[in-house]
């Protein structure tokens, strides 16, 4: 499937990359965001966030494992699974609800999830490099293709 690569220099990039992915993304969407603690998973999220009009802060849903952002475009969910203790928590949070429609979901530690996780559409990965970061952006289904399209013009 189609993939997509980026070299950022900067928190300030990673912000940008991801005004232009929440564009591409208003029609909802299911992310899945890799990288290690501090890789900027949450700086890429508050950059989609800001991209689909949200103006306030950003809060890491570290403790409350999601964070919800009613905006104009489409309502978005922000996940943060790395403490999530059991998958089953998911199931008690009503997790199917915030999958459905035309829902914007972004999922930190993803894996975390395990199989309660519906498939995503995009896998983003963020890596080190020296003092900037690598992004790859790959579509997971045909709503994936679409966005990655969408971004490339
Ligand atoms: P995560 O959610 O993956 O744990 P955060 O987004 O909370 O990571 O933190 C990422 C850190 O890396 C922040 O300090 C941010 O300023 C910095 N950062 C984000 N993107 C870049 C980049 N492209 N290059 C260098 N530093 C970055
Ligand atoms: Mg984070």
């Amino acid at each position: 499937m189609t993939d997509l690569s980026f070299q950022l220099a900067d928190e300030r990039a990673m912000v940008q990359l991801g005004e232009c992915l929440g564009l591409a993304c208003a029609d909802g969407a299911i992310v899945f965001l890799h990288g290690e603690l501090g890789a900027g998973k949450t700086t890429l999220c508050r950059g989609v966030l800001r991209g689909l009009g949200h103006q306030g802060a950003v809060k890491s849903p570290t403790y409350t494992l999601v964070e919800p952002y009613e905006l104009a475009p489409c309502c978005v969910y922000h996940f943060d699974l790395y403490r999530l203790g059991d998958a089953e928590e998911l199931e008690y949070m009503g997790i199917r609800d915030y999958f459905e429609g035309n829902n914007l979901c972004l999922v930190e530690w993803p894996a975390k999830g395990g199989a309660v996780l519906p498939s995503a559409d995009l896998l983003i990965t963020i890596n080190y490099v020296n003092n900037g970061r690598a992004v790859d952006i790959t579509a997971k289904s045909t709503v994936g293709q679409a966005i990655i399209h969408r971004l490339q013009t």
